[in-house]
């Protein structure tokens, strides 16, 4: 399996986050993605490679996903920031209001002038800091999904798309919980692109893949399905919920897999089961998987209590599915763990593959 690297994720490096009324250190650092390396180096899988940035490839795989008006904010946000003031050279961007989503409450058609405006319009939590180097690491990381994408449509069985910052969370035209770029859906679309005509995701992430889910959530193309804790009591609240089936030509094209805080691995791979039977059941000819590690038992920010060895056990399954399978790294924040859990999972895959 090869791992396409971005080289440009060091570039975005939070200094605090937004949590509960107080300003904390980022989890979402660089170090999490050094970790991966580092346990690739002493468990390789194959090749390393760092994609070669064609940008009108990409800028056309990115607006597949992303809207002109939300990818254009996101290219220009920094010196925005700075002209606003320039002390903000010195602080991260965090958004400090926001439009509700309610139709008649506020209007999101109208573009604000002012930029603090269109950072809350843009965004929906104050807890994805927003620096000089956030564009540059979040193109990189969509030009190594592009680029895995790319190896499985030559006939590779898997790819690993090795990204910060992570992507599930970002939406059509919106960031938060630290994702700016939606790698997985970026990859999903790609492969659509690319003559696959059925693609599942299936994220394991902790967190519900809220951006992922209204990516597709209309289209009977791609299933998205995605086991998380509760959005009843967990991040991201607003989304998740097993109701939620999809809509239009999407209806029964969206599976949530809710689970309850302190859940366990025995609980957790029932799910998994579950989520494979949808996948066989749609008849998808390609995988993504957004493979977050914060399920993880010492995860500082989650609640599921998998242990570093689960991990090869859900990659065996995941290769059971039999499908060109393309993996973007998502969350996972006890840091030293996170690269043993990753290389767990995706060396249970290759050995089942
Ligand atoms: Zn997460």
């Amino acid at each position: 399996m090869k791992t396409l690297h971005n080289a440009h994720h060091a570039l975005h490096q939070g200094r605090e986050e937004m949590f509960r009324g107080r300003m904390v250190p980022c989890h979402e650092v660089p170090a999490r993605l050094d970790f991966v390396l580092t346990e690739l180096q002493r468990r390789p899988l194959g090749a390393l490679e760092a994609p070669a940035l064609d940008d009108a490839e990409l800028d056309a795989a990115i607006a597949r996903v992303h809207s002109a008006r939300y990818t254009a904010f996101l290219a220009g946000a920094w010196d925005e920031w700075v002209a606003m003031d320039p002390a903000n050279a010195l602080r991260d961007a965090l958004p400090s209001v926001w439009p509700l989503g309610n139709r008649h409450a506020f209007r999101t058609d109208v573009l604000p002038q002012n930029f603090a405006a269109r950072l809350g319009l843009f965004s929906f939590d104050s807890g994805s800091p927003l620096m000089a180097g956030t564009w540059a690491a979040a193109r990189g990381g969509a030009a190594c999904a592009l680029a895995a994408v790319r190896e499985v449509l030559g006939g590779a069985r898997s790819a690993f798309a090795l990204t910060r910052p992570p992507g599930h969370h970002a939406g059509p035209d919106f960031f938060g919980g630290y994702c700016f770029l939606n790698n997985a859906a970026i990859a999903a679309q790609a492969l659509r692109d690319g003559g696959k005509q059925r693609v599942a995701v299936l994220d394991v992430d902790y967190h519900h893949g809220n951006g992922t889910q209204t990516i597709f959530y209309e289209r009977a193309d791609v299933l998205t399905v995605s086991i998380h804790g509760d959005p009843a009591t967990e991040y991201p609240f607003f989304l998740g919920h097993a109701d939620e089936r999809g809509a239009g030509a999407g209806e029964g094209f969206n599976l949530n897999l809710p689970l309850p805080r302190g859940t366990n691995f025995t609980t957790w791979r029932a799910a998994l089961g579950q989520a494979l039977d949808a996948m066989a059941a749609f008849n998808a000819d390609a995988l993504v998987v957004p493979m977050g590690l914060d399920t993880f038992e010492g995860d500082p920010i989650s609640g599921f209590t998998l242990r570093s060895n689960d991990y090869f056990a859900v990659g065996e399954a995941l290769a059971g599915a039999g499908l060109p399978t393309v993996f973007t790294f998502e969350g996972g924040y006890a840091v030293d763990a996170v690269g043993t859990n990753a290389v767990n999972l995706l060396e249970g895959f290759e050995r089942a593959a």
